[in-house]
């Protein structure tokens, strides 16, 4: 079984995928060109935002959004204790400092009952994860940011099309910012990203910041991240599956949640109210998660822990000097995540095959838990 088999994706789509490669490398335009524009174009319009910039991933993406939005040494910039290192690695490389902040109970995005904890004089702006492709609480958040004065970006790596109360994620904060990684639910071959925005003078900025500062006019000292003409190419040949990738891992993990729920030693996924969940990943929790995992490994079942730690407990970050009661429950839930095969093109069997050895665990285990009680 496969985690995730990219090479089924490829397979439905190989002969416009060839051709499009070949035309790219027949045409010698590595750089930039007409399959770059499209994939801005494209992309803006199918979110319903005026601005796409293209850029070489979604790492440079979060750093290209901090630089336009003014980060300054000495700025306090809030994020989640739970995602991958890019969401705060960034604000550190921008020059801001990283004030982490605890997660939802159910969730595992930000919570807002305890941002404006962390609020100070010297906060600047809230980035915001729609981790596993469920939707952070966007209306608090902007609330949150319109009563301080904050600037908001959206981390939608993992939340392409995600919906909350009807409106995309990545539509909600001054500049969302997207992964194009191989496994991701828009995926390349290779690494790629884009930031989004309705505001033109980021846009603007962005823009130049990723491209050294303007070709040959050099306005301001940039970098060089550029999403290359061949990943382009490929994002819009599958840029119009999207949606029917998002419903499917939908009902996948409506599927998942069928079988899984017969399970009472399992937290299934919750999705929040009002919110459509893209299911980047699908995330159960569970005690003795270790234990747990091994037996899947034996059967032969992949699975991933996104991620193994709170970020504030990674070595990166021991200059924070954090101890566990300053995010109870992100790290409680590092201890209980475990990401369970999903992607569009899974079979049946496989989820079947999945449900049936968590079942099996637990009954034996549940056995062995009665002997020893
Ligand atoms: C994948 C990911 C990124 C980084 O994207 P890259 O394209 O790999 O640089 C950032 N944030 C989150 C939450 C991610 O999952």
């Amino acid at each position: 079984m496969q985690f995730n088999d990219l090479h089924r994706q490829y397979l439905s789509l190989k002969d416009e995928l060839d051709k499009t490669i070949q035309s790219v490398i027949s045409n010698s335009e590595f750089i930039g060109g007409k399959h770059v524009e499209e994939f801005e174009y494209n992309f803006s319009n199918l979110l319903g935002v005026k601005h796409c910039i293209s850029c070489g991933n979604g790492t440079d993406a979060l750093y290209l959004a901090m630089r336009t939005l003014g980060v300054q040494p000495g700025d306090e910039v809030i994020t989640t204790a739970h995602s991958w290192i890019s969401t705060s690695e960034t604000i550190t490389q921008a020059g801001g400092k990283v004030i982490f902040c605890d997660t939802e109970p159910d969730y595992f995005c930000i919570d807002t009952k305890k941002i404006e904890q962390h609020i100070t004089s010297q906060t600047k702006g809230i980035v915001v994860v729609h981790l596993y492709g469920q939707p952070a609480d966007m209306k608090r958040i902007i609330e949150i940011a319109r009563r301080h004065n904050l600037w908001v970006i959206e981390d939608c790596a993992q939340a392409h099309l995600a919906e909350y109360d009807g409106q995309y994620a990545g539509t909600f904060g001054d500049i969302a910012t997207f992964s194009f990684y191989p496994g991701k639910n828009l995926g390349a071959m290779g690494d790629a990203g884009c930031l989004v925005t309705n505001q033109s003078e980021y846009a603007d900025y962005a823009r130049l910041l990723a491209r050294h500062g303007g070709k040959n006019f050099h306005k301001i000292e940039g970098i060089n991240s550029r999403m290359d003409s061949l990943q382009a190419a490929i994002l819009n040949v599958k840029l119009p599956h999207l949606k029917a990738w998002t419903k499917l891992r939908r009902q996948h993990a409506a599927h998942y949640d069928a079988l899984l729920t017969k399970i009472p030693d399992l937290v299934c996924p919750p999705v929040r109210e009002g919110c459509q969940h893209v299911f980047h990943l699908y995330v159960i929790r569970a005690d003795n998660r270790e234990m747990l995992r091994a037996h899947l490994k034996a059967a032969e079942i992949p699975t991933l822990i996104n991620y193994p730690k709170a970020l504030p407990f990674y070595p990166a970050y021991a200059r924070l000097n954090h101890i566990r009661e300053d995010f109870p429950v992100a790290c409680k839930h590092s201890e209980e995540i475990l990401s369970l095969p999903l992607y569009p093109e899974m079979p049946v069997s496989d989820r079947v095959q999945v449900a049936q050895s968590l079942a099996a665990y637990y009954s034996s285990a549940s056995n062995t838990h009665k002997l020893v009680a």
